[in-house]
């Protein structure tokens, strides 16, 4: 039988029961490069953008963009990719904005976003080239009419709008809402108020309206939702202010599998069945078809990424629990201490153990709560120095990582056509204490 929780075609079970992630024996990886690590598949990413360029040129007849939100994963070759791949960048801060520029990223096809973008974020926005601003609220937009003054220049936004719709997702990732820290409400009445004044302003060119209900979404239902709100915005923002609102970012938020009873996303089926509905919408409408941009952050890295970790104890607490630790954690990946997010972890050295043993996977920081994982299945065999994976670290991991306990951050591995390629450096302790005086 398929093992179930062989979560992604690029998972494989060698004849000896080691787990081979796109292509490349993960003991192997875990020997040459050691743990707790970081694997990419530079081909599945590839593969992931360029089904959602094909889908949204085919659904929107090429009137369309894809724009990588790469607070993901930010790294300088995930933005070589993701340019050879013709696809645009959400950024939210200057290191990503930096990171990316020396990249060599045309920040022309760079969206700033962030919900409070600092006087010197702004300015450093401009020096570096950024092609749009989406701008969150009216002091924000007043700051970057000022700047933008004081260089003579005429700056390309586009508003962040709160449709109010509640995607049925985890609260903490529930963006959608009226009240949420993001953007500015139609239902208060706000919205209208910063779309008036974006027009009124002189440096500012108010080219689009941009969206984003949430995450983990696995059909095209929530867009549809949220473009019915966002086009029937732009049909009034026409008809009382005669301005004509060019772009319709969408936002991100597509879904993907992190244990075997999540979803299946199908990208060109949830694309297009958008594109029909936003199509005759703009037709009952009206009017004029704005350029529509997607922005996909998780779904173009998640599943394209695993982490792997030594075991360094197994704990039987007979009556309790039992737990199995690895040299990271909450460290590496504190999803499961934020939100408990489900995981899938693997017995990576020996797939064809049974997994018998009922177990919590944690980490190795001095905090009850850093745990990877629990109620997983592990064999109860497993002991100090085997090496487990778990599976769609790709997004928000090492984006989220951090040197509590003064640990360092693993380094990341990419795997093309079976080789396997540093692409970040493990943090040394040298790196560590670069700062301290
Ligand atoms: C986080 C975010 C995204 C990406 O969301 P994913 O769930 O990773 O696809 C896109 N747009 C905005 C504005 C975001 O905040």
């Amino acid at each position: 039988m398929e093992n179930q929780n062989l979560l992604y075609d690029n998972l494989k079970v060698c004849d000896n029961g080691e787990l081979i992630f796109a292509g490349v024996s993960t003991t192997a990886l875990a020997k040459e490069f050691k743990t707790p690590l970081y694997v990419l598949d530079e081909e599945l990413i590839r593969n992931r953008c360029k089904e959602y360029v094909n889908a949204v040129n085919q659904a929107f007849d090429g009137n369309a963009s894809v724009l990588y939100a790469s607070k993901a994963l930010s790294f300088k070759k995930i933005y070589s990719i993701i340019q050879e791949e013709g696809l645009g960048i959400d950024v939210v801060s200057q290191g990503e904005i930096y990171t990316a520029k020396i990249a060599g990223f045309n920040m022309q096809n760079a969206y700033f976003h962030s919900n409070n973008k600092t006087d010197e974020d702004i300015e450093f926005a401009l020096d570096n080239g950024v092609g749009f601003f989406v701008v969150d609220n009216e002091e924000e937009l007043v700051a970057i009419n000022e700047i933008s003054n004081s260089r003579g220049v005429t700056t390309n936004v586009l508003l962040r709008i709160t449709p109010g719709i509640d995607p049925h997702t985890y609260e903490e990732v529930a963006t959608g809402k009226v009240d949420s820290k993001f953007g500015s409400a139609i239902e208060t009445g706000q919205a209208e108020e910063i779309v008036k004044m974006a027009i009124s302003l002189q440096n500012i060119n108010l080219e689009g309206l941009h969206c984003h209900v949430g995450s983990q979404v696995f059909d095209g239902e929530v867009y549809k939702m949220a473009s019915e709100v966002m086009l029937n915005f732009i049909a009034l923002i026409k008809n009382k202010y005669n301005y004509t609102i060019k772009k319709l970012d969408l936002g991100g938020g597509f879904g993907v599998k992190y244990v075997s009873g999540d979803g299946d996303l199908d990208i060109q089926k949830s694309v297009s069945e958008v594109a029909t509905f936003v199509k005759n919408k703009v037709l009952s409408l009206g009017i004029k078809m704005p350029h529509i941009c997607f922005e996909p952050g998780r779904s173009i890295v998640a599943d394209a990424g695993i982490t792997l970790y030594t075991v360094g104890t197994v704990k039987r607490i007979t009556g309790y629990k039992n737990y199995v630790s690895v040299d990271g954690g909450m460290t590496d990946n504190p999803r499961y201490a934020l939100y408990k997010s489900k995981y899938t972890i693997l017995p990576a050295y020996n797939m064809n153990k049974e997994c018998d043993m009922l177990c919590s996977v944690v980490g190795r920081c001095c905090e009850s709560g850093d745990i990877l994982q629990e109620d997983v299945y592990m064999p109860s065999t497993i002991k100090r120095g085997d090496i487990i994976a778990c599976l769609t670290t790709g997004a928000y991991n090492y984006a989220m990582s951090s040197n509590y306990n003064r640990l360092t951050k693993p380094a990341i591995v990419m795997i093309k056509d079976k080789k396997a390629e540093v692409v970040v450096e493990r943090q040394s302790l040298e790196h560590l204490t670069m700062l301290d005086k």
